[in-house]
């Protein structure tokens, strides 16, 4: 497999290898057009063909309604934690934020410069094992929007439910989630997503939004972080990041061609079912994450022994599966299993325990 490794890095993560070929293949000339995207006016027909078929490819794998705009801005999901509030705190300045880990706090820490930001409730009483049931009473009932991370990256946590929010929107931090599972947009009115974990390289984030929810940034808000500004301007106002749109619209035509989401998500819960059950029924290892609250897209696990779950990283790399090591502030192990990790990876990964778990019993 041309000597590449299995990667289960959190993000920037695996993109499908024939995506990667095919873009190879029109690296230098894309299409006979003579150059390349990455060189490529942001104004040529062939690029506004390029986020045109982005979006609308994208939209038929979301079943997005047409009252929603689909931006491509950049800035990652922390622009979006600022955006969101300057642009949706609109009338009462309030908002309610469920806490589920490290990217929600930074979310809710943001939101905190512009308005009157509730903590509704968090699972930080359990270093974020379990996502917190939350009904509509909790909320305040005159809060302009709710916010929720979906997936939580670092914890390996997700909602297993849609918080119930009545008029209020819902806003949801879907970036290592997206596309691994078919959702209700119009259960929410705002979803936002980095795309370097299910859709391309680092470099843009998608932003779904309710049209009635733009036009509500304050004056003296930066141009670049009105949604008005992009949902106006096809996500052109200024240069885009092409070559990233590029990459991400063809990771969406490969998922169309493959079926849509549905079979990507029947094989992403076939191979974190696997994972979680080798790792419940195993003596060694240890998944610290609530039953009902476990991610399909990032396994946690820990041996209980930081010194063994080094050893455990270090060997694993040795053996071509690299990026397994715990996010920096917990530590453990974390496989992140995104779309394009193949079923043969996480079998791969599950061998590889077993054998390490022989060694070292
Ligand atoms: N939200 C979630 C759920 C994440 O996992 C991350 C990054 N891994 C972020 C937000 C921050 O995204 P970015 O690095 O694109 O700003």
């Amino acid at each position: 497999n041309n000597g590449r490794v299995y990667n289960f890095s959190a993000g920037p993560s695996m993109l499908p290898l024939e995506v990667m070929e095919n873009v190879a293949e029109q690296l230098t000339n894309y299409m006979g057009c003579g150059q390349s995207v990455m060189e490529m006016s942001h104004r040529s027909k062939e690029f506004e063909a390029i986020i045109e078929d982005a979006e609308k490819n994208l939209r038929n794998l979301m079943d997005i309604p047409e009252n929603y705009k689909v931006l491509f801005l950049q800035g990652g999901g922390t622009l979006q934690f600022s955006m969101v509030p300057i642009n949706l705190l609109k009338k009462s300045k309030k908002a309610d934020y469920i806490v589920t880990g490290t990217w929600a706090k930074k979310a809710a820490a943001e939101a905190k410069k512009f308005g009157d930001i509730k903590i509704v409730a968090s699972s930080e009483d359990t270093t974020f094992s379990y996502i917190p049931k939350v009904k509509k009473e909790d909320f305040r009932a005159d809060a302009d929007y709710i916010h929720i991370t979906f997936n939580n990256t670092i914890y390996g946590t997700h909602f297993g439910y849609i918080p119930e929010t009545g008029d209020i929107p819902l806003v949801a931090d879907m970036s290592s989630c997206i596309l691994s599972e078919k959702i209700d947009v119009t259960k929410f009115g705002l979803i936002y997503a980095g795309a370097q974990k299910n859709i391309a390289p680092a470099g843009v984030t998608i932003v779904i939004i309710r049209e009635d929810l733009i036009g509500f940034a304050p004056a003296e808000t930066p141009t670049y972080l009105d949604y008005k500004v992009h949902a106006e301007n096809g996500s052109m106002y200024n240069t885009p990041p092409c070559f990233t749109i590029y990459v991400a619209g063809e990771v969406f035509k490969h998922i169309l061609k493959n079926g849509g989401i549905d079979p990507l998500n029947k094989l992403d819960v076939e191979k974190a079912g696997r994972l979680y059950k080798f790792i419940d029924e195993s003596k060694l290892y240890n998944c610290p994450v609530q039953e009902d609250s476990r991610s399909l897209m990032n396994v946690v696990f820990i041996t209980g022994d930081a010194d063994l779950d080094k050893k455990f990283i270090a060997e694993a790399k040795a053996a071509g599966l690299v990026n397994l090591g715990g996010h920096r502030s917990i530590g453990g192990m974390r496989a992140s299993i995104y779309n394009a990790m193949p079923m043969e990876g996480v079998d791969a990964l599950i061998a590889f325990m077993k054998k390490f778990e022989e060694e070292n019993a």
